[in-house]
């Protein structure tokens, strides 16, 4: 099978922070890997900005370098690079001054699709759209990209809005959570909505609980100091866990439409019960295996900053009452996994009392690695001992479902700038979704700070602290093992 690639418009994309390092590892790589399948038009341009004094020569080295690092060698096409860096310019811009800034005026071209992409610090996006603007050099069909994080709290995500809008429409803003760019994570969707075998069943009346986790083996060594100023909760849970839990959450939208589906996302939002300190686990990671702890990595000693964070969440709606959301994330843990488990309830007779070896029905959907699903399911133990139960998994691995197609699946970041250039919506955060993930998130930051809660350590290689464990426990379930 070979995956469909459907064209998009010429564009001009600009990407501000172009020298930087997501800029490197992401998007230069993911335009070329685009490229290479033939997605982008033949008269598009990128051009990098940044504040380095580099020719568009200079810059083409920069970007030829990326590729050789972060495109894997199978892929690495000597005449589609080429063709690639051909279509590459590079202009050197101060975001905060005026240099520069007729130069880009002056590339950019009518009747293509204009887009910018803002790869630099949230400090900086309100003095780049307000130059956007006055230099003349986007229009009302422009589009802007923002990366996270998107705040740091309700006032200052609602501060960045309002510098956004000041200039452009929400209609051209597009808040980039990568993780709505994952195969999986749309595929959700599709599992929910375009089958009707789970809808039924999709609710406290047959659903037990739910775990979503997304475990991490790395630490916070190298940007520590940084990090420690937001921590688990700010840096995952604010923004992917938020949007994996609402992608289970929410109601099946009337269209998949950008603002249906964020509609229902939203109200997925506004619906989550604040959640109480007993209902929430903090760690560090402590020093182990040759390196050092948190609070070496974060070079504070005081630092009360979470790298793991679990907590039980409820929702309430006429849907979730009843039925937990458990989420947990953290650095420095025993496998690097992503998964969300549906756990279902009991059938509510059992006419094999006597048999031994029930357990509940699990649908679990792997975002990392092996991305797939996998249905846990009661069958009968083969042979001659009697009616005995086994649990036994439907599993569906995508990479052995679609074969070559899966290998042709694009990243998220590939996937999402094509969508930028299409204009569409769906998989980017809206201005209203953002702000009531942070007024969900606001008061329980607060209410941790205020008490002076400390982390508690857990082992590298773990997963995660004690504490964690009885979160479950004392509600008569038991986290999922976590497996790489
Ligand atoms: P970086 O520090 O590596 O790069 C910053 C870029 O901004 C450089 O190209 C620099 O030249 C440019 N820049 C800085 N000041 C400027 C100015 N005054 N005028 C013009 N250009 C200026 O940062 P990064 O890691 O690439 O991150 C960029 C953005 O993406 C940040 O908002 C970050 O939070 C976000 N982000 C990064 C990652 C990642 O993996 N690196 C992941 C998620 C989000």
């Amino acid at each position: 099978m070979v995956s469909r690639v459907i064209p998009v418009d010429a564009f001009d994309l600009v990407i501000f922070g172009g020298t930087g390092d997501l800029a490197r590892r992401k998007i230069l790589p993911g335009l070329y890997r685009r490229f290479l399948a033939g997605q982008m038009p033949e008269s598009s341009r990128i051009i990098g900005a940044a504040r380095a004094d580099l020719t568009d020569q200079g810059f083409r080295d920069m970007v030829a370098a990326a590729i050789d690092e972060f495109v894997p060698a199978e892929r690495r096409d000597p005449v589609a690079i080429a063709g690639f860096l051909e279509r590459i310019a590079f202009v050197s811009i101060d975001a905060v001054g005026d240099g520069g800034w007729a130069k880009l005026k002056g590339l950019m071209r009518e009747n293509v699709v204009r887009a910018f992409y803002f790869s630099v610090a949230p400090s900086l996006f309100g003095d780049i759209a307000e130059r956007l603007h006055t230099y003349e050099i986007a229009d009302a069909w422009s589009r802007i990209v923002v990366e996270k994080p998107f705040g740091r709290d309700l006032a200052s995500a609602r501060a960045l809005n309002g510098v956004l809008a000041k200039h452009f429409n929400e209609t051209q803003i597009y808040r980039i959570d990568h993780y709505l760019g994952k195969e999986t994570v749309q595929n959700l969707m599709a599992v929910r909505f375009a089958n009707i075998l789970f809808e039924p069943l999709w609710k406290s009346e047959y659903i037990d609980h739910v775990q979503i986790t997304v475990a991490e083996t790395v630490s916070v060594d190298g940007r520590g100091a940084y990090y420690d100023k937001s921590g688990a909760m700010r840096d995952m849970v604010q923004n992917h866990m938020m949007q994996l839990l609402c992608l289970i959450a929410m109601e099946p939208p009337y269209h998949f439409d950008p603002d249906a589906v964020r509609d229902e996302k939203l109200k997925v939002i506004r619906a989550l019960e604040p959640v109480k300190p007993e209902d929430i686990v903090r760690g560090q990671y402590l020093a182990g295996g040759g390196e050092g702890g948190y609070v070496e990595h974060s070079e504070n000693p005081a630092s009360k900053t979470e790298s793991y964070i679990g907590m039980k969440v409820n929702i309430a709606n006429w849907r979730w009452k009843g039925t937990p959301f458990y989420l947990r994330t953290g650095k420095r843990m025993r496998a690097r996994a992503s998964e969300i488990a549906i756990t279902f309830k009991e059938p509510p007779h059992s006419i094999f009392d006597d048999a031994p070896g029930w357990k509940e029905n699990v649908l679990v959907i792997r975002l990392q690695p092996n991305e797939g699903m996998n249905l846990m399911m009661m069958i009968k133990e083969p042979g001659p001992g009697g009616m005995r139960l086994m649990q036994v998994p439907l599993d569906m691995s995508f990479a052995d479902a679609l074969g070559d197609e899966a290998e042709d699946v694009p990243d998220a970041y590939e996937r999402l700038i094509m969508d930028v250039i299409r204009g569409n919506q769906t998989l980017f955060m809206r201005g209203d979704e953002v702000e009531a993930a942070w007024a969900w998130t606001d008061p329980i930051i607060e209410g941790w700070t205020a008490r002076g809660d400390k982390p508690q350590g857990y082992d590298p290689g773990s997963s995660g602290p004690e504490d964690a464990l009885m979160l479950m426990h004392r509600d008569g379930r038991r986290w999922r093992e976590i497996k790489g």
